[in-house]
């Protein structure tokens, strides 16, 4: 849970607050891992003059399924050693009251301890599978992006030659989504200079002109953008069809797998039926072999993270911290949790076993008064709405919460981002998908303008007090 702190603009004196955190716990908050690799932790933007810069705080990490804790303990954390180790401490301490007994282990007492902020996010990419040559390569990419964008187009045909190597299917992606991110700050009314954006579109041009694979992925996620917009039967079949690979296959099911019904797959055996020639229906045929080994694979996805809630069920029932154990999955306290446990009381009470419906329907209580305490409102329905199945269910859950629509927005934009950032185009997508649900009840009911960003909740103070390079923190007492 993000704190509050004071901090001072180092620029132009304002004071204001701003949300700090120091205990990232991956069970706890899904999205912790994303809003750290994304740059969005613990970074103080002053409201009076634009300055931003990171807090520079001490900050733990705990990925408990990689039975991982890392500590992020800069020079600024103490003047002396033995102050950055009592302020290493602390954190180690908050980590462990925080958890039930039984889930105490003894890596937690010894976690991994980093100096600079970059090595620190380098293991924790490492951790998520991305190794240091994937990411050399990604940081490689960005930049040859930057030198584009920075160059006269009548370099770009030698800066691409030099660094041929690089230009591959994940340099479209990157350069796509920039375009598409570009775009969302225009649609929302944001200041981009007009030079910048011509570049931008002068490059987009060029590399369409140049690579095919390039124009392929376009026009790939044009149909999906086109879809997002107006989701309607012919055009999922339609986005379908112009995906290039079997990962961009995957991914577009993985976000539309709601969608993938009775009606989809009989438009998809008419397009098939209406096939101008024989190689394009089995071309069709092929996309829909794709489509359905696809759709298997989240249905066993889905499978898996219902036992993961079993597996929590089965550890509240055995626990006496029932309220801890809680506390420390409440990334895991879902729609989905909330389901498995309704269905588990259906069938404790068909076998008559009432002391366990009981226990159960008490547990599922507790759960739910713990999230509506712990959780923001516009966080719970971010939630909510990222899990609802389509555009009707989503203006259902906003039409009972309309005042805070519009922070929704706001917390799903910066989802998508935190996903684009990381790599994560199905995450992404995932959001931008709702967020247009979220948008067009915006504009329906009259509420286009900008999404407030979300406020912190909690109103602890931090930890640690530090002056870093940049913002003054204060402890609030
Ligand atoms: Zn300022």
């Amino acid at each position: 849970m993000p704190t509050v702190a004071r901090v001072t603009c180092p620029r132009c004196g304002a004071q204001f607050q701003t949300a700090v955190e120091q205990l990232l716990d991956v069970r706890v908050d899904p999205t912790a891992t994303e809003r750290l690799l994304g740059g969005l932790v613990n970074v103080a933007r002053c409201p009076r003059c634009g300055f931003a810069a990171p807090l520079d705080l001490p900050l733990l990490y705990h990925d408990p399924n990689k039975e991982a804790a890392l500590l992020y303990l800069p020079l600024s954390a103490g003047k002396t050693e033995a102050e950055r180790q009592q302020a290493a401490g602390r954190l180690t301490r908050r980590l462990m009251d925080s958890l039930p007994k039984e889930e105490r282990k003894g890596y937690l007492f010894q976690p991994e301890t980093f100096v600079t902020m970059e090595s620190f996010i380098k293991r924790i990419y490492e951790l998520e599978g991305v190794g240091p040559e994937v990411l050399e390569r990604r940081q490689a990419r960005s930049r040859l992006l930057q030198a584009l964008l920075e160059a006269e187009p009548a370099q770009w045909e030698s800066l691409l030659e030099e660094q041929a190597d690089l230009v591959d299917k994940p340099l479209f992606t990157t350069l796509l989504a920039l375009e598409e991110q570009i775009r969302e700050l225009q649609a929302q009314g944001g200041e981009i200079a007009e030079d910048e954006l011509r570049r931008l579109k002068q490059l987009v041009d060029f590399f369409a002109e140049r690579y095919p694979d390039f124009r392929r992925l376009q026009e790939a996620s044009r149909a999906v953008a086109e879809l997002l917009r107006e989701p309607t039967y012919a055009r999922l079949v339609e986005a379908f069809v112009a995906q290039p690979d079997e990962e961009d296959i995957d991914r577009l099911v993985a976000l539309t797998f709601d969608q993938l019904d009775y009606h989809f797959f009989n438009e998809f055996v008419r397009r098939i039926e209406e096939a101008p020639s024989e190689e394009e229906a089995e071309r069709l045929r092929e996309v829909r072999r794709r489509v359905l080994a696809a759709r298997d694979r989240v249905v066993e996805a889905q499978r898996k993270a219902v036992e993961e809630r079993l597996a929590l069920i089965d550890k509240l029932l055995r626990t006496e911290e029932v309220e801890k154990m809680l506390r420390s999955h409440l990334g895991l306290i879902d729609d989905l949790f909330l389901q498995t446990i309704n269905g588990l009381i259906a069938t404790a009470e068909e076998e008559n076993d009432r002391a366990l419906a009981d226990r159960l329907r008490s547990l599922l209580d507790q759960a739910v008064k713990l999230i509506t305490r712990l959780l923001p409102p516009e966080v719970l329905l971010a939630r909510q709405v990222l899990a609802a199945q389509d555009r009707a269910e989503v203006a259902r859950l906003l039409d009972e919460r309309p005042q805070i629509a519009a922070a929704v927005a706001g917390l799903l934009e910066e989802i998508a981002a935190a996903a684009e950032q990381m790599g994560d185009k199905t995450g992404a997508d995932r959001a931008r998908l709702r967020l247009a649900d979220v948008r067009a009840w915006l504009a329906a009911h009259g509420e286009g303008g900008a999404a407030p960003s979300p406020s912190a909740s909690a109103s602890q103070a931090a930890d640690d007090e530090a002056a870093s390079r940049g913002f003054i923190i204060s402890t609030k007492k």
